[in-house]
């Protein structure tokens, strides 16, 4: 016979719970002020200055209207570029949150906000694939991120996931240089390691200067892909 839900361990666990919440309560996982409700990630005022991009944007490079001239994605091997927020303010602290912080719902949360945003025909036949994070990276961190949100936007979606490109070189990038520096030392080898699907849909967390989406699209057209298009939490704004 199960025990009744007022038995004393049940009360015992109840206030151990109610222990443990008022000794580490649940915060924010933008600006770390405690959450008046448990299962809110983010705090009212955080989620308010949520930097969403308009619809105005250029479907090529992600980028608010007008991007150019010229398009900062004119030579680039993927197709298209979207993103739901700009890498700023929340997003940046969101960002930074799952990166370093290995705070793993904020990726369920980022990948809810690309779905019920992302264009329709960027999420339709597509298999994803996520930008793959640097293996001594990965040790140490534990996880990559874009893999953890391209993981929850196939749960989400119910598209296919595929982790077929691999990342090699230096594990550790110049901050700061440019994308000719980046490309020219070799800093962005990425391989392919299993078949490829036709049409590819890259997931990142950030779309920065679209150099890694670059190298990853180059890489997967170059083993037979027809198509491929970049999704990120994120995208930085040229200032
Ligand atoms: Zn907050
Ligand atoms: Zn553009």
């Amino acid at each position: 016979m199960s025990p009744r839900r007022s038995s004393l361990p049940d009360l015992l666990l109840r206030a151990r719970d109610e222990l443990l919440a008022a000794v580490v309560p649940p915060a924010c996982a933008s600006c770390g002020h405690v959450l008046a409700r448990a299962h809110q990630l983010l705090c009212d005022r955080c989620r308010a200055e949520l930097p969403w991009l308009g619809p105005a944007r250029c479907g090529c490079c992600g980028l608010p209207r007008p991007c150019g001239p010229p398009c900062p994605a004119r030579d680039a091997a993927f197709s298209a570029a979207w993103a739901p927020l700009a890498y700023d303010g929340t997003a940046r602290r969101l960002v930074a949150a799952l990166k370093f912080g290995g705070a793993l719902p904020v990726a369920q949360l980022m990948a809810a906000q690309i779905a019920a945003g992302a264009p329709r025909e960027l999420l339709r036949d597509v298999v994803l694939v996520p930008v793959p994070l640097h293996p001594a990276r990965r040790r140490a961190r534990g996880f990559d991120q874009a893999g953890r949100i391209a993981g929850a936007l196939a749960d989400r979606s119910g598209l296919p996931l595929v982790r077929c490109l691999r990342r090699g070189g230096p594990a550790t990038r110049q901050l700061g240089a440019s994308r000719a520096t980046r490309r020219a030392s070799g800093r962005l080898a990425i391989t392919v390691a299993d078949a490829v699907p036709p049409r590819v849909l890259l997931v990142d967390d950030v779309h920065t200067t679209g150099a890694t989406f670059d190298a990853c699209a180059r890489a997967l057209r170059g083993a037979g892909a027809a198509e491929v298009a970049a999704v990120a939490y994120a995208r930085a704004l040229r200032r």
